[in-house]
């Protein structure tokens, strides 16, 4: 790599929201280091991201799209009726191989291929590219280190071995806090598992082991001891997190288009008292039948605190609406609750001083995004990763209550159970939003890891100087390959 050439990585993520979002924050804070970033996108994935990336170029960041079709989009992926769909859904991602294979082949005959391919975790496939064309690979995780060191144990150690029933609790193994799980919470091994699901997860960690190292979006001060734990199960690693917060310059614009007018939400919270609201979301892919966003929707009128209530489209039923209208709910919670129907600019809400709790699903995002924000949070895991989420943010960072979910909800709408009662929110809510000394001391802890977070990512924190260094052990690599 010639001194004067700046670097250039190609970043290729997994079609869905959770992972396209921080992909896109990565490829900021890379171009803000004077680096060449190419985004491998699906095209109805790189228009979401366009008034994004105009902004980058504002600033004079170099980011360019490669756009790379797939039989499926992130659209469907967002609406995912089913765990089953999830096979197809990745082999639909690898149709993304052949586009960014011939683009590689391009720039080869031009003496341009980029430095270093950043995948997403999720695609092994471009461990054969990175091989093919000698570019060195670096797996991106939109997971935690305690979530990778939890689960390496877990299948090293297979505690899970000496409980006899899904639902007996076993601990995490040669981990500094007590962490315990039930076989029927973890995605490999309870309802969800199956052969097909094992062999998937089988080829993403030979992928893993074989690339050049490991970037993960999370931050040292954060979870240092599971940070040192999972450092050594992989040839390099660098936190660079939380990638949220590189996101400076477009909050409103952040994945899909806002369902709400910026001013309308800014004028409703802007009229709210400092840390009364509770914002309530459960992501991008989680699904909940419509008796249970009504017993939702019951607890957090009764709980007295205002709230901001996201409902996703797929959610808003005809059951759904019709129950609103004869229960007359949105006029009886008047000003005291905001729903939005759809997408919402959730950074931006987050980050409001009116905004005092957070009710999550726990995806690893929004996980970052409310400790990003100083927020303490309800947990209400849903699957995947996010049992270990709820364990990070109660057990390990003291700044959660459970709302008291203990198993993965159901996809399939045959199946939809309601898991939490009206009184079950209504009791965390208050818990968290009054909470006594418990729940001062949860804040406090709270705002103690938001200035964390920011210092980490600011001149000189950790996370700014992992990114260098991971730029350096780049530039080194390809003189080797
Ligand atoms: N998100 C958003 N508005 C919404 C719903 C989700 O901006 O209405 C964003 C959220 O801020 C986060 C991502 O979508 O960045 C969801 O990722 P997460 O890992 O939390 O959950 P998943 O979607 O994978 O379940």
């Amino acid at each position: 790599m010639a001194s004067s050439t700046p670097p250039h990585f190609v970043l290729v993520p997994l079609m869905s929201q959770s992972h396209l979002i921080p992909f896109t924050d990565m490829a900021k804070a890379l171009a803000q280091r004077g680096l060449i970033v190419t985004l491998v996108m699906a095209p109805e994935n790189a228009t979401q991201f366009t008034t994004l990336l105009d902004e980058a170029k504002k600033s004079r960041l170099i980011i360019q799209f490669l756009e790379a079709k797939s039989t499926m989009g992130s659209e469907k992926n967002n609406r995912l009726p089913s765990q089953d769909l999830t096979p197809q859904f990745f082999d639909a991602s690898n149709m993304m191989q052949e586009p960014l294979e011939n683009w590689l082949q391009e720039s080869e005959k031009a003496g341009s291929l980029p430095h270093c391919i950043v995948s997403d975790f999720c695609l092994p496939w471009t461990s054969d590219l990175s091989r093919k064309f000698g570019i060195p690979k670096l797996v991106f995780h939109t997971v935690s280190c305690f979530t990778l060191f939890c689960s390496h144990n877990i299948d090293v150690h297979k505690p899970y071995d000496r409980v006899e029933s899904d639902s007996d609790p076993f601990l995490v193994p040669d981990v500094p806090d007590r962490i315990l799980f039930t076989k029927a919470q973890l995605p490999t091994l309870g309802s969800f598992g199956s052969d097909q699901w094992t062999d998937i997860i089988g080829k993403f960690k030979s992928a893993e082991k074989s690339a050049d190292g490991v970037i993960v979006n999370s931050f040292e001060e954060m979870e240092p001891a599971y940070i040192v734990g999972y450092k050594k199960q992989v040839k390099s690693m660098w936190c660079i997190g939380p990638l949220c917060l590189y996101n400076k310059t477009a909050p409103f614009h952040r994945g899909n288009k806002a369902s709400i007018d910026e001013h309308e939400f800014l004028s409703w919270l802007n009229s709210k008292k400092e840390k009364s609201v509770i914002y309530v979301c459960f992501g991008s892919i989680s699904r909940l039948c419509p008796k249970q966003l009504m017993e939702l929707g019951l607890g957090l009128e009764s709980s007295g605190s205002p709230f901001i209530w996201i409902i996703k489209k797929a959610d808003c039923s005809p059951e759904l609406e019709n129950w609103f209208a004869k229960e007359r709910f949105v006029e009886r919670i008047e000003e005291r609750g905001l729903i939005i129907r759809g997408w919402a600019p959730q950074v931006l809400i987050l980050s409001h001083p009116a905004i005092g709790g957070f009710l999550t699903h726990c995806g690893w995002n929004s996980t970052l995004e409310g400790v990003s924000s100083g927020l303490p949070m309800i947990t209400w895991p849903m699957f995947a990763e996010q049992f270990y989420n709820e364990n990070f943010i109660v057990e390990v960072l003291k700044i959660g209550v459970k709302v008291g979910v203990e198993v993965p909800m159901q996809l399939e709408e045959e199946k939809a159970a309601v898991l939490v009662k009206r009184g079950d929110v209504e009791k965390a809510v208050k818990e968290l939003m009054e909470g006594g000394e418990e729940g001062e001391k949860r804040r406090k802890r709270a705002t103690e890891l938001r200035e964390m977070a920011k210092k980490a990512v600011e001149e000189g924190g950790s996370s700014f100087l992992n990114i260098m260094l991971l730029i350096e052990y780049i530039k080194q690599l390809k003189n080797k390959y």
